[in-house]
């Protein structure tokens, strides 16, 4: 990727990173400490409120890697050993008498005296039931040793983490039948404007449907939010005054449309006279105007209302303010670096975030950019980072955000 141009060119516009640094100063300002203890199967998705200690060694005790025999290395000079026992997992056995071998099946306990498992295939067993080993054979092999996964008294998870089926799983390895997690995050869900109506509804002149509300709602539910969806606001500013009103307590109020600039801004109106709220000109594209305050102490992000800029906004900015009220540290997605499969002739001055996948390894672009086709995010895989002031070459590096990375 080529830079163009001067430093200094994006003028007044807030860059990705210095919007993004703002937002998790403010949610570190605005912690949510209130845990709550769940069963672990539903703490998908949650944040981790404790370190999870373990209270066991893991595995617990030393176990067999494979199917085949336990035997004291020592014992076995070439003569055939006889099976003084069969030991199959969730057994306890006995120790190993000295010049014999044992049956063994994986995951079950090595007897004490036995330090080397030998895998059946490497195995011949006699007419008499002696066994001969076909291979050389070395001390511990394929013995799982005790603790070799944790011990008692490690940090297994730190606070902070986010709990998903992996996280599940650990929790469960180590007996833990609950986890203490961070409550969920409250988020009133605002749309606003005249021309919006639901789904369902017969379409009027003028008039488009919700399609920020459901993608607010769902995403917010996967992030582990509880979402009060508080419907679309009229552009009218009694109404919208009232409505705010009766938002009750939250956490967070989560707005689209109705900032930009130059139109009648009802929700900001509404949100300056009982709070404090900035309009951020941010560098990036789909997106730009971003408002970002208080209303009656309440923490409010506006983002804005063209689909398109109302998921990258969320994605790259609101999703990790709210993963940081939770306590989460590794908020931003991974960005994978891979070759250009277009051309970027002209460039730009915010950070454009183009709805791509890749082809070939390379990443590809819906046909269609404009910040009102959702549709170009349905077809994509992931957000490709053009930088500002860039031009791309076909074959240039670019930076690829895969969109699983920031769904859930
Ligand atoms: P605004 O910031 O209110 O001027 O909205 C910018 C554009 O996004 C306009 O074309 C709006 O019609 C559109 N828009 C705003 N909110 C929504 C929404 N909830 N669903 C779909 N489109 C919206
Ligand atoms: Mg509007």
């Amino acid at each position: 990727m080529k830079p163009v141009g001067k430093p200094g060119r994006t003028g007044e516009l807030m860059p990705v990173e210095v919007a993004l640094a703002r937002l998790l100063a403010l949610a570190e300002a605005a912690p949510i400490r209130d845990t709550e203890t769940l069963p672990l199967a539903a703490c998908e998705g949650r944040v981790l409120a404790q370190d999870l200690v373990s209270t066991l060694d893991l595995p617990p005790w030393p176990n067999s890697a494979m199917d085949g025999y336990a035997l004291h290395l020592a014992d076995w000079t070439g003569e055939p050993l006889p099976v003084s026992q069969r030991i199959f997992a969730g057994q306890a056995p006995e120790a190993l008498a000295r010049g014999t071998c044992a049956r063994i099946f994986t995951g079950a306990p090595v007897p004490a005296g036995a330090d080397c498992v030998e895998m059946q295939e490497n195995a011949q067993v006699q007419a008499d039931g002696r066994v001969v080993f076909t291979q050389s054979l070395r001390v511990q092999q394929n013995i799982r040793p005790q603790g070799q996964e944790t011990t008692v008294g490690e940090v297994v998870l730190p606070a902070g983490t986010r709990l998903g089926p992996i996280e599940q799983g650990l929790a469960a390895s180590l007996g833990c039948a609950t986890l203490e997690v961070i409550r969920r995050v409250h988020v009133a869900v605002l749309s606003t404007g005249d021309e919006l109506i639901e789904p369902g509804q017969p379409l009027g002149p003028g008039q488009i449907y919700n399609s920020n509300r459901v993608l607010l709602c769902s995403w917010l539910t996967r992030l582990g939010c509880e979402v009060l969806d508080a419907g679309i606001l009229p552009d009218d500013l009694p109404t919208t005054r009232q409505r705010l009103v009766e938002l009750g307590d939250v956490d967070l109020i989560l707005s689209t449309g109705g900032v930009s600039v130059g139109e009648a801004d009802f929700l900001g109106i509404a949100l300056r006279e009982e709070g404090e709220l900035a309009l951020w000109k941010l560098a990036i594209k789909p997106g730009k105007p971003l408002t970002c305050g208080h209303y009656r102490g309440v923490p409010v992000i506006g983002l804005p209302g063209n689909p398109a800029s109302t998921l990258v906004t969320f994605a790259l900015l609101a999703r990790p303010y709210l993963l940081r009220r939770q306590g989460v540290q590794a908020v931003e997605p991974l960005t994978f670096q891979v070759p250009a499969g277009f051309v970027w002739a002209k460039p730009g001055n915010r950070r454009e975030y183009l709805r791509g996948r890749l082809e070939q390894g390379r990443a590809v672009i819906y046909k269609n950019q404009s910040s009102g086709v959702l549709r170009s995010a349905a077809w994509a895989e992931g957000l490709v980072e053009v930088r500002e002031g860039s031009t791309l070459a076909q074959g240039d590096e670019v930076g690829f955000i895969p969109l699983s990375e920031v769904l859930g």
